[in-house]
């Protein structure tokens, strides 16, 4: 079941505010707040899904096109050099804390040394 009022859904909302890296219809990439590399940015859809299982079989094929879309945008605007990590933790189990799909974008220097 989707939460509402999950921290996500309210920056989605315009509840609480975001230090945005893109934004469209259909998605919205963000800074995140606690950032564990030098760059550390969250992609989100704008839909509602819990986690990666939810949005690959419940989201339509649209939404999805749209979303990795978003995403490389995403990656485009931060000028990566083709060289970042990304993470979707799914269920608390493996660390995710805020039930709203979304993927990390990582990119730290200290990731060359296998970090
Ligand atoms: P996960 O642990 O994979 O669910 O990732 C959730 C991420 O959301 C964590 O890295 C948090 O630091 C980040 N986060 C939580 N609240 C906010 C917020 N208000 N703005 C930006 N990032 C947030």
């Amino acid at each position: 079941m989707y939460d509402k009022n999950n921290v996500f859904a309210k920056i989605l909302r315009g509840e609480i505010p975001n230090k945005t890296v893109y934004s469209d219809d259909n998605v919205l990439a963000f800074y995140d707040v606690a950032p564990r590399a030098r760059v550390h940015v969250l992609v989100i859809p704008r839909g509602e899904y819990t986690d990666i299982l939810d949005f690959t079989k419940n989201a339509s094929a649209a939404e999805q096109q749209a979303f990795w879309n978003g995403f490389r945008k995403t990656v485009e605007k931060l000028n990566l050099d083709n060289n970042f990590r990304t993470i979707a933790n799914t269920g608390r189990g493996a660390g995710q804390s805020v039930m709203h799909f979304h993927i990390h974008i990582m990119s730290d220097e200290r990731f060359q040394e296998d970090f």
